[in-house]
């Protein structure tokens, strides 16, 4: 059985396998003895090989040990996560915080904790495959919502039944795409129609906003209005999850959310790297800004060869090549040219949609930018994808 799905899989072009890296998540990494341009990281902000953060991760190893050694309402709180959520709740600008192993856990654990069997969900149709699995763990009925269609919305709003609580989700930063959500216009919705917003700003984090704080400090959102998700594992470097929101929230998350009580609680090292990226976000803003510089160099490079790019705001770079064998052809060949940048299929993206999804980090010099370039160049022209 498992034998002829691979091969199915294989046929299809939809085949995935590992790659070993033999290196940190730098622009330049290490595959099978070989230098190669890596530009597939979300480490957007090149922290999670700061010579600080580690220091922070050893030190809090060496106070703390390694292990948690229980779940957090067990024995498993310790001081390194307390700081964490108050470092976190503070820069949100918002009561309270409460961390998670990993980003996924966050939203399999928040959303179940918000909507019941008799609760609406309403989210946006490209909603990654976490938020979709909390819809489903949470038994509430799900309505999905055509990509950041405020119409749409506003009618399955109007539409639904009265007495359901309801709940809106949508990403801020789309992790496949790249795109906005429309927050102000979405939490204007919610307000009007007495729904929660959850939004989960996993790629916004450190890299949208005058000061990183996220996609709602980019639009200027009262983040009172709504209920912000985020990881630890994107721009903050380090590994886990969040969800900032008020005091009374929190707290019954810690009572109600499995992913949250049912699992040792975070190791500690990951915790203090987290505090202390976040220390640095806030005192080098000039990493921000080189991402952002970097990212306009590769979106004029890429856009004047002629490649279709999709309707992106962020550092997430996707060229729509359609056909997940040519999405796969052309990673290959880029790897041969030095440059590793993956195909993106379904059922992570929708049919007909596979990508080459391109990510670029503040540690990127001009100079890594101009080789991916040139090599894009050569792969779309020889394989006609320009
Ligand atoms: C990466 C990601 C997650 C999961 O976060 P992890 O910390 O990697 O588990 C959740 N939501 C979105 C939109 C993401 O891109």
């Amino acid at each position: 059985m498992f034998k002829e799905d691979l091969q199915t899989f294989a046929q299809h072009h939809l085949l995935r396998e590992l790659s070993l890296i033999n290196s940190p998540p730098a622009p330049v990494i290490s595959v099978e003895g070989r230098e190669v341009l890596l530009f597939a990281s979300n480490n957007y902000l090149g922290l999670a090989n700061h010579p600080q953060i580690k220091i922070a991760a050893v030190k809090a190893i060496e106070e703390f040990g390694v292990g948690s050694g229980a779940s957090r309402l067990i024995s498993g709180t310790l001081t390194p996560h307390h700081t964490l959520e108050r470092d976190l709740a503070q820069w949100k600008g918002v009561e309270s915080c409460l961390t998670f192993s990993s980003g996924y856990a966050t939203n399999i654990g928040v959303i179940p904790s918000l909507a019941k069997a008799d609760s609406l969900i309403l989210a946006d149709r490209l909603c990654h495959a976490s938020l979709i699995d909390g819809c489903r763990l949470s038994r509430a009925t799900l309505r999905v919502f055509h990509h950041n269609d405020l119409d749409h919305l506003k009618r399955l709003l109007s539409k639904r039944p009265t007495h359901a609580s309801t709940l809106i989700i949508t990403e801020g930063v789309f992790s496949m795409d790249g795109d906005l959500a429309p927050l102000p216009e979405i939490a204007q919705l919610a307000q009007e129609f007495e729904a929660t917003l959850l939004v989960d700003d996993a790629h916004g984090t450190g890299v949208m906003g005058p000061t990183g704080r996220g996609t709602v400090e980019h639009y200027g959102v009262n983040p009172g209005h709504l209920l912000h998700m985020g990881t630890l594992s994107k721009a903050i470097g380090s590994s886990g999850g969040f969800v900032a929101g008020p005091k009374d929230f929190v707290a019954y998350l810690i009572n109600t959310s499995r992913s949250f009580i049912y699992t040792t609680a975070p190791p500690p090292a990951m915790a203090a790297a987290a505090s202390a990226a976040l220390a640095i976000i806030q005192q080098e803003p000039q990493r921000r800004i080189k991402l952002w510089r970097n990212r306009e160099f590769l979106y004029n490079g890429i856009g004047s060869m002629g490649f279709q790019l999709t309707n992106t705001q962020s550092p997430i770079l996707p060229i729509i090549v359609k056909d997940p064998e040519l999405a796969v052809q052309m990673s290959q060949r880029l790897r041969e040219e030095g440059v590793w940048i993956p195909a993106v299929r379904p059922p992570t993206v929708p049919k007909g949609t596979s990508r080459l999804r391109i990510t670029v980090t503040a540690d990127h010099s001009f100079e890594h930018i101009e080789l991916a370039l040139r090599a894009l160049q050569k792969v779309g022209a020889a394989l006609g994808a320009l």
